[in-house]
């Protein structure tokens, strides 16, 4: 495939832009380097690159992305927004009708609040359970992302029920030993935690079904014991549903499960593709943010018409029928053609998906953990990866990434993704010969 303009365009963007890209995700360093795919348009499940390419579009933008580009109710309603004006600094009776509909979908928000990202909503969301229990430390579990707030860059610590170490430059040892960090679906781990540091734990942050090390679910109960452990010490639980809120169904992960956080951070797909975060939880909890309370939190854009509005348009189609039948079935087209194929082939890999969102890991042990995730071979996962995207298939370029589909997608995208991956793992076999 031609890339000759994203070549040039990247070389210039290297001139201005730190790295090339905003963010470091986008470049392609997880993937052995080179030059990050320069798109120009989106429609439905196809993106389009500057060199006039089109590729079957998995990485849904990191997750926003659900209805698929240029949805045309959504593109409808934002272009109407931004007629009437994009930003007044007032309130909008369009943030009353978000409010009520994320409420309506998610009955855990009590109160909520429109941020701008899901970096600022968890980060909020910490500061307001500091402030709620008077406590300073935050467990969370290895290999979650939740943004790039200082407090979650945090790595674990050096051995079992150990603060925690800076997981970026610029993050003091001082912030890391308010974080501790224990590996997901187990409970012991998290309990010895909280019998050592219990009366100092603020919250417990967990995405109630990861996204950030590929998808994966929690145990049977796992849930259900992460609230009874905080909750008999006094802290409070924190969902990190940024990438979960509306991905497996209307509404959130803690509804699949049934089980009621004390406080959840949201973003992604409730902006239909726009800039937005959003954060709620139990009204006790909640009042503690000013204006009410003590918590501050502020933001300029926070809640303007253009983000809410294309978050109503979006939940609007998610609302529909059918919508995540169908996600489930073409995630499951998709997982039984790759399983297909795995099996044809002598390339360990195993699939973890829920509904519309699949990981395909390149190892032969079920992944429950970060641990597992990252056992999957990095360099068969970049020569797949390029291998699928000279193929016009677009996937994040990570190993620990999920595939995430559309409602735009079909069954014959999916078909022509499972020949491409069967072309991929064959080419990967003939080179091992
Ligand atoms: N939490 C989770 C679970 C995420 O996946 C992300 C983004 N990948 C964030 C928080 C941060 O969201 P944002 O990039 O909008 O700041």
């Amino acid at each position: 495939m031609d890339r000759k303009h994203s070549q040039h365009l990247y070389n210039e963007a290297c001139e201005h832009i730190v790295g090339g890209v905003n963010s470091p995700s986008r470049s392609f360093k997880g993937v052995g380097g080179g030059v990050p795919v320069f798109m120009e348009k989106g429609n439905g499940a196809y993106l389009y690159d500057v060199d006039g390419s089109t590729y079957i579009d998995y990485l849904g933008a990191y997750g926003p992305i659900i209805t698929g580009h240029a949805h045309p109710h959504i593109t409808q309603v934002v272009t109407r927004a931004a007629e009437n004006g994009v930003l007044y600094g007032t309130p909008t009776v369009l943030e009353n009708r978000f409010a009520k509909m994320l409420k309506e979908a998610i009955p855990s928000l009590e109160k909520v609040r429109f941020v701008n990202s899901g970096t600022e909503a968890v980060m909020t969301t910490i500061r307001v359970a500091r402030a709620y229990t008077g406590r300073t430390k935050i467990v969370k579990f290895s290999g979650s992302y939740h943004g790039h707030s200082d407090l979650v860059l945090v790595a674990a610590g050096s051995g079992p029920a150990t603060l925690g170490s800076p997981d970026s430059a610029g993050v003091t040892e001082n912030t890391a030993e308010e974080v501790i960090t224990v590996p997901f679906n187990d409970t012991q781990a998290l309990q010895d935690v909280l019998d050592k540091w219990g009366d100092d734990i603020a919250a417990v942050l967990v995405e109630p079904i990861v996204g950030n090390f590929g998808i994966v679910e929690p145990a049977e109960g796992f849930l259900e014991q992460v609230n009874e452990a905080a909750h008999d010490t006094g802290a409070l639980v924190i969902y990190d549903e940024v990438i979960t809120a509306f991905r497996f169904t209307y509404g959130g992960a803690q509804d699949i499960y049934g089980v009621k956080p004390d406080m959840t951070a949201m973003g992604k797909i409730i902006g239909g593709g726009l800039p937005i975060g959003a954060y709620g939880g139990r009204v006790d909890i909640m009042e503690n943010v000013a204006p009410l309370g003590p918590a501050y939190q502020a933001g300029t854009m926070s809640g303007n018409p253009v983000s809410i509005s294309a978050g109503i348009a979006c939940l609007e189609v998610l609302g529909q029928d059918g919508v995540y039948e169908h996600l489930d079935h073409l995630g499951k087209r998709l997982e039984d053609g790759l399983s297909h194929i795995i099996k044809e082939h002598s390339i360990p890999a195993v699939i973890n998906r829920r509904c519309g969102a699949l990981t395909l890991f390149f190892t032969d042990r079920k992944v429950t953990d970060y641990d597992g995730a990252d056992e999957s071979d990095g360099e068969l996962f970049k020569t797949f990866f390029h291998l699928m995207l000279d193929q016009g298939i677009n996937l994040a370029p990570s190993k620990y990434e999920a595939w995430f589909l559309t409602t735009a997608h079909t069954e014959a995208d999916i078909d022509q993704t499972i020949e491409a991956a069967r072309h991929a793992f064959s080419q990967i076999e003939k080179n091992r010969q």
